[in-house]
């Protein structure tokens, strides 16, 4: 990137993880301006052969029977809670009213009134009160007080990501999302899976799910799924629970118009036919081995992540965050603080090897040097 003054930067940040495919990706720039010089809205109470097109793809690609596609993450997440309440009433027999939908501390998914609901950091829920009924909280990694919450027959829905992202690029202990498969099926609650951030390549693998080969019951993806080129989102189910929404119980004017659609299967085509799941993987494990290795352990107590999402928490008694991400937009990189002693690192897939050791290089020598 290249600001207003001309100075260039390598973009380590990408939108909040969102240009997985990179900036200005030439095949998805042209998807767009084709198809919106050709039909652009319809509205999905008319179809529209991309709407179809797109459906096909996502749903043999994932194994799901049924898409619903939205505009934003967060409206992805809205509309998969209120599928697992239907199904709650519906299926599993709860008494109207009654619906619990149970999300892991630490959580973000937006900043909707019902994504604030689940939130535990004041600043995002605070003086927005009163917030949603029927939400539980757990802690995230934990299957003891997971179980005991599912235990509750009016329980209807497990929420969590898979490797919290805003959460400071939180990865869970390995067995963690195998136990919530388990749990959830053990009390029949639908598993919600928030692939939003860490879906589409984001972690080393297509899902992040998919390091522990489990299978959520509502899959929630976004932010990459475009590319970062428009607002396009998806909620993916199997017939028995989407079938729950019936026609005029949910909708949106714009989610899977043909701009989006057409947008979403150029971008899905990117990530797999140029190997950017496999390059997450391999650049994620060389920016982890190299930082730990060379940041000063005085300033720095971890490298984590999966993939290309990842953070370095600082030594509270080193500078914040934000000193550290400001420092290194002076030196051309392009970071940004999660939390006053947490920065992001979360770079496009398609970094090249030399791209990312240029991007350690300045990491490094900034940190080191403060
Ligand atoms: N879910 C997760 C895990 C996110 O990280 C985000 C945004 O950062 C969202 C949902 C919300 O997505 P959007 O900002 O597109 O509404």
């Amino acid at each position: 990137m290249w600001d207003v003054e001309g100075k260039k930067y390598l973009d380590f940040f990408a939108g909040f993880a969102t240009l997985n495919q990179g900036h200005c990706h030439p095949r998805i720039v042209n998807a767009m301006r084709e198809q919106v010089g050709i039909l652009h809205h319809t509205a999905r109470a008319i179809g529209h052969n991309l709407l179809y097109q797109v459906s096909e793809k996502l749903t043999s690609l994932f194994d799901y029977e049924k898409v619903l596609l939205t505009n934003t993450g967060v409206e992805g997440g809205e509309t998969a809670v209120k599928l697992a309440r239907k199904w709650g009433y519906q299926k599993k027999k709860i008494a109207t009213g009654q619906a619990g939908v149970v999300f892991a501390e630490g959580n973000f998914w937006g900043r909707t009134l019902a994504a604030i609901s689940s939130s535990c950091d004041p600043t995002s829920y605070r003086e927005f009160e009163p917030l949603m009924p029927g939400f539980h909280k757990v802690p995230y990694n934990n299957l003891e007080k997971l179980e005991e919450k599912l235990r509750d027959p009016n329980i209807c829905a497990f929420m969590v990501e898979p490797l919290q992202g805003e959460a400071g690029a939180v990865v869970p202990d390995v067995g963690y999302l195998k136990g919530v498969r388990e749990l959830c099926t053990k009390y029949n609650v639908l598993w919600i899976d928030d692939e939003v951030q860490a879906g589409l390549g984001r972690t080393g693998k297509l899902l992040c799910c998919d390091h522990e080969q489990v299978k959520p019951d509502i899959l929630i993806l976004g932010k990459a799924l475009s590319g970062g080129v428009y607002p396009i989102a998806a909620v993916l189910a199997d017939s028995k629970i989407m079938d729950c929404f019936t026609p005029g119980t949910h909708g949106s004017t714009y989610g899977g118009n043909p701009l989006a659609c057409k947008i979403a299967m150029t971008a899905l085509d990117v990530i797999l036919e140029e190997n950017l799941v496999e390059n997450s993987a391999k650049m994620g494990e060389i920016f982890r081995s190299e930082l730990t290795k060379r940041l000063d352990k005085k300033r720095v107590k971890l490298v984590r992540g999966l993939g290309l999402l990842n953070a370095i928490v600082l030594d509270p008694n080193f500078r914040t965050a934000k000193e550290v991400s400001l420092a290194l937009k002076q030196n051309g990189l392009i970071t940004k603080q999660i939390k006053d002693n947490i920065l992001r690192v979360s770079p496009a897939l398609s970094i090249t090897e030399e791209q990312l050791r240029s991007g350690i290089d300045i990491l490094v020598n900034t940190i080191n040097s403060m």
